[in-house]
């Protein structure tokens, strides 16, 4: 069997054969960053999330806008009928 090596300092690992790393420091450190590599997915993906939210709140603000504008002509274009035909009652 070859010898093995400590995937975090390199060292040889002694022990067990099923033994990954030399010490329960780098055993520990191991774990920790891949916690650590786990939770900059997550992030990521919330990011990703958050992202398409905002531009869905975008779209929807900019279509919100377009139909206020929209209903805003109208009701000015219905008021200066209004004003119109009342002038020439
Ligand atoms: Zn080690």
């Amino acid at each position: 069997m070859g010898k093995k090596t400590c995937p975090v300092c390199g060292k040889e690992v002694n022990g067990r054969s099923d033994k990954k790393f030399c010490s329960d420091e780098c055993r520990t450190f191991y774990n920790n960053s891949l916690g650590r590599r786990r939770r900059a997915r997550n992030r990521k993906q919330l990011n990703a999330i958050r992202f398409n939210i905002m531009e869905m709140e975008r779209a929807d603000s900019r279509f919100l806008l377009r139909t206020l504008s929209w209903i805003s002509k109208v009701f000015r274009v219905i008021s200066n009928v209004t004003k119109v035909s009342s002038r020439q009652e």
